[in-house]
């Protein structure tokens, strides 16, 4: 018999796969690895589309849709790898380890309401890094007993899913996890805005690593742990890995981030110049939708500033 199921956990004995209502041990059955090789070209495209082959060495990665044969209770062998629709690869700490998750599709990017306030602009970078990797954002609003979610309108504006959500108060948790169900999200964000308290709220002990990783870190940098899917007792999976949680994105060209910023997205091209980064250029037309109000100047001043620096 084969099920179908998501690898929750990879580690140098074996596979941890979720089926159902199961939690499997799984092996790998001998010859996959050489057949896998061969099979990564279903890959969904990235918005992004550099090539980065090291994604591909993985066999098998935290995410990766498998079929198992269950061999004997609680232990399965993998038999096949489906193909991953989305794949997210950071090199670690000093490049000793790398994050790699398949089929995130969903990142809910968390900030406050205040406490700490509202900043835009490190906002904009987390969406700039969703974009790139195709992943699908969901701004929350936490803490918003302390203050409206009003700061957060431009994102909505932006065409956004933006979702207010309270701790304390109780409010927009039932939405949260309608939003997460059957889904594989990534919780990202700065430090101090509720995460760990928002996972612990929809379910229990859930963000006690986040809490656990953030306090001993003064103790040194060997604690981080690897990748792993925790399941959601309502159904999906929250991706937990230290990588994650910083989630700049990474080489990226002026280019690439112009198209992850969507309110230009139907400006692009009519520029004068093909290879415009749209600073000081004549003709541009990101710049005359600036000056008309279409794109905000605030938003063209983020952009700005992620490409000061790039050649
Ligand atoms: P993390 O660093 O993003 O994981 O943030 P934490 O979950 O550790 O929360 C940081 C602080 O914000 C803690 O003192 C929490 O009690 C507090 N906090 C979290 N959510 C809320 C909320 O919805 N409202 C208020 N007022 N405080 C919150
Ligand atoms: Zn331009």
């Amino acid at each position: 018999m084969t099920i179908e199921g998501i690898v929750l956990r990879c580690t140098r004995s074996g596979y941890t796969v979720h089926a159902g209502t199961q939690i499997l041990q799984c092996t790998l059955r001998g010859n996959l690895k050489k057949q896998f090789e061969f099979s990564t070209s279903a890959s969904r495209a990235r918005r992004v589309l550099r090539a980065r082959p090291e994604v591909f060495r993985d066999v098998i990665a935290v995410g990766d849709r498998v079929r198992v044969h269950v061999s004997h209770h609680g232990h399965g062998v993998i038999e096949e790898v489906l193909p991953r629709q989305t794949s997210f690869s950071r090199a670690g700490f000093r490049g000793k380890e790398r994050t790699v998750v398949c089929n995130i599709d969903q990142v809910a990017i968390v900030f406050a309401c205040a406490e700490p306030r509202l900043d835009p602009w490190k906002l904009d970078r987390f969406l700039v890094a969703a974009e790139a990797e195709s992943l699908e954002p969901l701004i929350v609003a936490n803490k918003c007993d302390l203050n409206t979610p009003e700061p957060f309108n431009e994102y909505a504006g932006l065409g956004y899913r933006v979702l207010p959500t309270s701790v304390v108060a109780g409010i927009g948790l039932e939405e949260l996890k309608e939003k997460l169900k059957g889904r594989v999200s990534a919780f990202v964000g700065p430090s101090g805005v509720g995460k760990s308290s928002l996972l612990n709220a929809i379910q229990p002990g859930l963000g006690l690593r986040t809490a656990e990783v953030g306090s001993v870190t003064h103790k040194g940098r060997h604690t981080t742990t690897t990748a792993q899917l925790i399941p959601l007792r309502f159904g999906g999976w929250v991706a937990d890995t230290p990588g994650l949680r910083q989630f700049e994105f990474l080489d990226l060209s002026p280019e690439e981030i112009a198209d992850c910023f969507p309110e230009f997205r139907d400006v692009l091209g009519s520029c004068k110049f093909d290879d415009c980064r749209h600073a000081s250029e004549p003709g541009c037309a990101i710049k005359e939708a600036v000056a008309a109000g279409r794109i905000s100047e605030r938003r063209y001043q983020s952009y700005l500033n992620m490409t000061a620096n790039l050649t």
